[in-house]
């Protein structure tokens, strides 16, 4: 009587529902190198090989576990490159009696999964995915009948709930966010430590001579490669951003230095989103530090908020609202994707950084994403459809239920002001307390109009003026109309002028 577990490239825990009660002897494990799946969209390649390595390890395991796995390689020639197609080659060699899988993190493969009823003639049990914190139902049922929802209640839920960072009833400390305390902008000589680096092993060799093959016109550099690929590394990284990383996790969360891509971030994300690491696990052994007196509660408070708050309500907002979230554009915005955010050959510094430092590692930190890449997108105006592909194809860590809700609705605001109160919009002002990019920019950051003027500084004031009818009305933007107003003729004109002659020579 065999059952057939199936295994997707997002769920490489060995806690994984799908494993649980597993009859060695009988079940057989099913996992699949899926072109499809590198290929929806043109994954950058580092993060290929990441999946493509870590999925290889995490089969090794299970067999020196005694478990059957049937894994497919992505250049088997009987390898059928779709999920579906995998699974009814495995029912026909294997006649299982049912299939067993977990939830999975996407809205297309639940789709997917929905119509193998029709297409198999098996039960099919799908099982929750209690790797987060909440199920899709549990969010609905925590946003039902709110009239905004706001990850801020959310998150004091979850802290309860899972009693993390808690004196009792109340939160440690007497407050439930410390961010007032966090943000420092950046320093000179600071002393940032270097992120974990794993060295790659011959599994890993293996897929980095496949990804070269097969994938080689995709954006982004595959050497070098460091990142961990096994559940005893990526706890590895976990223990060493606890030690080396927490403690100025907060004071610097939105800092961003020249030539410093990783900051004080945890630099876990990818790990997280494909089951290496545990949310739970990372909140509280960040818990656990504060307690010991290893790290300030401002930090560890940050740090608990971004994974059991912002990371669950993101994933909230996404089942809940697909599929119609992914048409959203509250401002139809129509702009194309400036060829830049591929060459990072734009006369911008702060871009040029971001993108450079994404096409190395596949990562860049929040607040590059957020007010750097984000905040430019929003105020040129770009097709959110464009933007989104542009953050699912390139960090390593993007997957659509956690990319859609930070560009639809954190960056974009193209849900309405649904996922945030309001667009997190800002001039080079912004970019200039918090990082040191202006210094070495063709652009003057002080300046606000004309050819040598930061282009943030007259888009801000542009994007404003282009959706006053949408925004007016947002009291934490009114403000700014108020200020806008104050402006004399002469420059609104200028600004409109600029803006107008800059976007064109993007040829948005
Ligand atoms: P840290 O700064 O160390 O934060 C700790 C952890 O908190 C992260 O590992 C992550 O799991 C979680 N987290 C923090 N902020 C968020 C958030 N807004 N949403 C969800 N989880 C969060 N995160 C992804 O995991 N995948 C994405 O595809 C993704 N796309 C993003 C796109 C945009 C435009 C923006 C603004 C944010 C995006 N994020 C995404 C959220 C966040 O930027 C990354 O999780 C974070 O930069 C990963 O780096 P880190 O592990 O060093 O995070
Ligand atoms: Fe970016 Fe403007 Fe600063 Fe240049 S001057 S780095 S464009 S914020």
């Amino acid at each position: 009587m065999t059952n057939l577990c199936i295994v997707l490239g997002d769920q490489l825990s060995h806690s994984i529902s799908s494993l649980s009660g597993i009859d060695k002897k009988n079940d057989v494990v099913i996992m699949s190198e899926l072109m499809s799946e590198f290929t929806y969209v043109r994954h950058h390649k580092k993060k290929i090989a990441f999946i493509l390595s870590a999925m290889r390890h995490f089969a090794k395991e299970l067999r020196d576990r005694q478990i059957t796995v049937d894994y497919t390689y992505l250049d088997d020639a009987y390898n059928t490159g779709s999920l579906k197609n995998e699974v009814q080659k495995a029912i026909q060699k294997y006649r299982p009696v049912k299939i067993i899988i977990t939830f999975p993190s996407e809205y297309r493969i639940e789709k997917d999964i929905e119509q193998w009823k029709n297409n198999f003639d098996l039960p099919i049990e799908v099982r929750p995915d209690d790797r987060f914190l909440y199920t899709p139902q549990e969010f609905a049922k925590w946003a039902n009948g709110r009239k905004q929802l706001r990850m801020e209640y959310f998150y004091r839920e979850v802290r309860k709930k899972y009693n993390i960072l808690m004196n009792g009833s109340q939160p440690e400390g007497g407050q439930w966010n410390y961010d007032i305390e966090n943000r420092k902008p950046p320093v000179d000589n600071l002393n940032i430590p270097k992120t974990y680096q794993s060295q790659p092993d011959n599994i890993t060799g293996d897929v980095i001579e496949l990804v070269e093959k097969h994938f080689p016109d995709h954006f982004g550099d595959l050497h070098p490669f460091y990142f961990a690929v096994t559940r005893q590394d990526a706890k590895e990284a976990l223990d060493q951003f606890i030690r080396e990383r927490l403690i100025n996790f907060g004071d610097y969360q939105d800092a961003m230095i020249q030539d410093e891509p990783w900051m004080f971030h945890s630099h876990l994300s990818f790990y997280l989103n494909c089951g290496l690491l545990n949310p739970l696990e990372c909140a509280q052994e960040a818990e656990y530090a504060y307690r010991q007196n290893q790290a300030p509660l401002s930090a560890v408070e940050g740090f608990i908020r971004q994974i059991i708050g912002w990371r669950e309500y993101v994933r909230g907002i996404y089942w809940l609202n697909m599929p119609e979230y992914k048409e959203k554009n509250f401002f139809n915005a129509i702009g194309n994707l400036p060829d830049f955010y591929w060459h990072g050959n734009s006369k911008m510094n702060c871009l040029n950084q971001c993108i450079k430092e994404t096409k190395e590692n596949a990562y860049a930190h929040h607040i590059q994403r957020l007010m750097v890449l984000g905040n430019f997108a929003l105020l040129a105006g770009i097709d959110p459809k464009q933007v989104n592909e542009w953050f699912l194809i390139v960090y390593a860590d993007a997957y659509e239920w956690v990319e859609l809700p930070n560009v639809t609705g954190m960056i974009l605001f193209a849900d309405g002001g649904y996922l945030a109160s309001k667009p997190y919009a800002a001039s080079g002002n912004y970019i200039n307390k918090m990082s040191n990019y202006c210094k070495g920019c063709s652009y003057k950051v002080t300046q606000k109009n004309g050819k040598d003027a930061c282009p943030f500084n007259y888009l801000y004031w542009d994007f404003l003026a282009r959706n006053r009818m949408k925004l007016e009305l947002n009291p934490r933007i009114a403000m700014m109309y108020k200020t806008y107003d104050k402006i004399d003729n002469a420059q609104k004109t200028q600004i409109t002028e600029d803006s107008k002659l800059f976007l064109e020579s993007l040829s948005l």
